[in-house]
């Protein structure tokens, strides 16, 4: 690395964004450029514990040794073929994700408004012109359809004419079950909606779903790119409740901090799409594939996901003692904190950062979220909460 030019200041890239970046984002001032496990850096040597893990994307912890193993194998020997060959990468991972899950076939993209958009297209070819229903509150991506699945004025609003079929209900299980009929294709449900606050969607509301796809043979679809790959305590957080899904959706965390995203059906649907119907180009790329299978197999782990579980309630047990937590909510170490009236969770999250080194953010005006990597040590818990109680001083 002799030669190489320092790295640049804060301000400097601050003046970057300002002038090349197109401004889509709210950042916070610091950039990190080092990571490993619990643990980020920033160019200056200080030291972060990270409770974001990019947004339940580094469930498998900052540059987990068999992760950057296999990436840094798989590079030198091939990045990308086209779809148009056979990927022992791609194909194994097929393999897996569906026996881990629903048993049915998977299509592999790159994002999780993508894999939404997979679902989307899978539960229309099956049920041809048939409405998309989603939940009051929910988040299912950017892009037009899974934007349109996603019932918020400000996400929305700027970008009509949204794509038509789509109708947001309220989370209730009886105005659920009325809204499904024979004209509805998919029912689509984050089991804990993570954007809009770590709500957790009732048991009874789950089961309503299934009950009204029963009846009319809509699809229920489970947007599991946040919920997954263990980060409730379980690989899908659909197997710790009563439900079963036709489909579930995977992104974030799957590719141990890659790109990648996944539709997995069950058997009723796994031939709803057939040649022809949709791609991408970059979909199931080997680089993308062998970091995924490490991933997968990491938080499948018995003892990692026993291990959330223990975690996750010392963390809320942990939480529900600060003097100005007023609410905890979440399963495993999917975590979200409602603060008292007076405090805004945006400024407390700025501070965890700046003051405490604590890297957390906002999800809602009140509510703080915190999704540590699985392998968060219970040392690293106690860490975290102890930062958490010096902010409260
Ligand atoms: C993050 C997220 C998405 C969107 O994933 P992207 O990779 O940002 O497109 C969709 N649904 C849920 C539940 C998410 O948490």
């Amino acid at each position: 690395m002799s030669g190489a030019a320092p790295a640049p200041t804060l301000a400097e890239l601050q003046a970057l964004e300002r002038e090349h970046a197109i401004g889509t984002y709210v950042r916070s001032p610091v950039a990190f450029v080092r990571g490993r496990g619990c643990r980020l850096w920033d160019a200056d040597g200080n030291e972060y514990l990270d409770f974001l893990a990019g947004i339940s994307v580094l469930n498998v912890g900052h540059c987990h040794p068999r992760v950057v193993a296999a990436v840094r194998e798989q590079a030198g020997l091939l990045c990308h073929v086209s779809n148009l060959y056979y990927s022992e990468p791609a194909l194994r991972l097929s393999a897996a994700l569906a026996r881990s899950s629903l048993g049915g076939r998977v299509f592999l993209c790159n994002s999780g408004a993508e894999a939404n958009e997979a679902a989307i297209k899978l539960a229309r070819r099956a049920r041809p012109r048939g409405r998309v229903i989603v939940l009051r509150d929910a988040f299912h991506g950017r892009t037009y359809g899974a934007l349109s699945a996603t019932p918020q004025e400000a996400k929305q609003a700027p970008f009509e004419p949204l794509v038509p079929g789509f109708m947001a209900v309220d989370k209730d299980p009886a105005a659920l079950e009325a809204a499904v009929g024979e004209d509805t294709a998919a029912v689509l449900v984050e089991p804990i909606q993570g954007e809009s606050g770590i709500l957790p969607v009732s048991e009874e509301l789950l089961a309503a779903a299934r009950r009204a796809c029963d009846r009319t043979g809509a699809a229920l679809i489970f947007d599991e790119i946040q919920t997954g790959m263990g980060r409730t305590g379980t690989l899908w957080a659909y197997q710790q409740t009563g439900v079963v899904p036709d489909a579930l959706t995977s992104a974030k965390a799957l590719g141990g901090g890659l790109p990648i995203g996944a539709l997995i059906t069950g058997p009723r649907l796994a031939g709803a799409l057939v040649a022809g119907d949709h791609g991408s180009t970059f979909a199931g790329g080997p680089l993308v594939c062998r970091a995924a299978l490490e991933a997968l197999e990491i938080c499948s782990d018995a003892a990692l996901l026993a291990h959330v579980q223990a975690a996750g309630e010392r963390l809320r047990e942990g939480l529900a003692e600060l003097p100005y937590v007023t609410a905890v909510r979440g399963r495993g170490l999917m975590v979200g904190a409602d603060l008292s009236p007076d405090l805004d969770a945006g400024e407390l999250a700025l501070r965890a950062l700046l003051e405490q080194r604590l890297v957390l953010n906002a999800t809602g005006p009140s509510t703080i979220r915190l999704e540590p990597p699985l392998v968060v040590s219970e040392a690293e818990i106690d860490d975290a909460l102890r930062r958490l109680e010096e902010l409260g001083r």
